[in-house]
């Protein structure tokens, strides 16, 4: 585990500086309000948010992660795992313009949604540029760079994504599709319109123990599934050295020694290598503690 803290009071003052000068996109009312102010009175079959009443006619096709966010791994192909299709553990590369879900959203709440896909894509590739830069070991910088981003949209943009896979039936438990064999509570799909996620739900954080081993160009998927394997009730997904899991069923119980090793809504993401660090901070609401996640980025073995 190691890393999780408190961060040292002159981070915390630098962070209070940086604060007011940055962009913060509060989203009061979730990323429907726009899509609120006339509701259309309509329910879409095939659109997991249609409980709204707020669906457009128009069915939309959309990639099941965010084409912004594939778009970092690689240009024309992304190797995933943990897909149903690919057998336990296998990796493979696949088209993005392959990876794309007909009949999970309308067009109305697929466009409401799509600034939490810009969101994401932004996050990861400030990640991918953080690893890129640190990961130059002959570079005699000592600039440190400082990322704002809100966290409560990225842990909306891992709900939608977590949805989107279940609805799409591309989270697959021993190769069969969750969605045809279980269950995944709704309830939490009430944080699109405002409601806010009761702890223990929402999004972790977790450093990887093997950074230096990571494959750049592929995205990890896992889900979770509840003991008695009724239901989905979490996701976990990695990207370089960072994997961010939501936890998405209020009435699920979930193991706390596992939870003790997740930061859960982490203010800081503290990126290092020997000489400098980047460290990207999350926004949160109403928070009593201070939480950082340590990610050591060393040569690989044999140097570089
Ligand atoms: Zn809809």
């Amino acid at each position: 585990m190691g890393g999780i803290g408190l961060l040292p009071l002159w981070q915390q003052q630098v962070i209070r500086k940086l604060l007011p000068s940055t962009r913060w996109q509060n989203l009061q009312g979730g990323p429907f309000t726009n899509a609120a102010r006339a509701k259309t009175g309509h329910a879409r079959s095939d659109c997991y948010v249609s409980w709204t009443r707020n669906c457009s006619t128009e069915a939309s096709r959309e990639h099941f992660v965010s084409e912004t966010v594939l778009r970092l791994i690689g240009d024309e192909h992304v190797a995933v795992n943990g897909v149903p299709w690919l057998t336990r553990g296998e990796t493979k590369a696949l088209p993005i313009a392959g990876l794309v879900a007909a009949h999970i959203l309308c067009k109305r709440h697929n466009e409401a949604m799509s600034c939490l896909d810009s969101i994401a894509g932004q996050l990861f590739a400030a990640v991918k540029s953080i690893y890129e830069d640190l990961g130059d070991f002959k570079s005699l910088s000592r600039k440190q760079q400082w990322l704002l981003f809100s966290g409560e949209e990225l842990e909306l943009w891992m709900l939608k994504t977590a949805f989107g896979l279940f609805h799409s039936g591309n989270v697959a438990k021993d190769r069969k599709r969750l969605r045809d064999t279980q269950e995944i509570n709704p309830v939490l799909m009430q944080a699109f319109e405002g409601a806010s996620i009761p702890s223990p739900c929402g999004m972790y954080v977790l450093a990887d123990n093997r950074p230096e081993k990571v494959d750049q160009n592929q995205m990890d998927l896992a889900s979770l599934s509840s003991d008695n394997s009724e239901r989905m009730i979490g996701l976990r997904l990695r990207f370089w050295g960072v994997s961010l899991l939501i936890l998405l069923d209020p009435m699920s119980t979930y193991n706390n020694a596992f939870l003790s090793e997740q930061a859960y809504r982490p203010d800081y993401l503290v990126f290092r290598n020997r000489s400098r660090s980047h460290t990207i901070v999350l926004t949160w609401p109403k928070k009593t503690v201070t939480l950082g996640v340590l990610f050591p980025i060393r040569p690989a073995r044999g140097g570089k």
